[in-house]
């Protein structure tokens, strides 16, 4: 289950939806399991990680779904896709993601903190979350 939030920007208007949670992704599951199976839901650098990894280690397992982001210096939003790789010990990987402007390594944030982030389109300070609609995706 996912849920679906969206921002508005009270100076231009703009809308967007940002997506958090597993929904249609994977839920905790054996990385041998998922390589043995016929749907690759993942990037193919994704699948060739996974592959690598799973070359090197045994009883791995392995997790995804939508996370919200945020630039540090933009401080502009970003719904990606984080895929987890762990063994009983710990994570051995984790996805990685960077700001399309800055190059800044973006930062996982917790949307129901966050009050205010930067409008992607007029980049004022004005984009907030629009609570009138709030969706729930399977
Ligand atoms: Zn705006
Ligand atoms: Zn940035």
């Amino acid at each position: 289950m996912g849920h679906a939030y969206t921002y508005s920007c009270e100076h231009c208007g703009f809308q967007e939806n940002f997506n958090q949670g597993h929904g249609f992704l994977v839920h905790s599951q054996s990385v041998a399991e998922y390589l043995k199976q016929r749907t690759k839901i993942f990037h193919y650098k994704t699948h060739n990680l996974l592959l690598r990894l799973s070359d090197k280690n045994d009883e791995l397992f392995l997790k995804a779904g939508f996370q919200i982001y945020k630039c540090p210096k933009c401080r502009t939003l970003y719904d990606k896709v984080e895929v987890s790789v762990f063994n009983e010990k710990k994570v051995v990987h984790k996805s990685e993601f960077r700001c399309k402007d800055c190059k800044s390594r973006l930062k996982l944030t917790n949307i129901h903190r966050l009050k205010k982030a930067i409008c992607p389109k007029c980049h004022h300070r004005t984009f907030h979350r629009d609570y009138t609609q709030h969706e729930l995706w399977d």
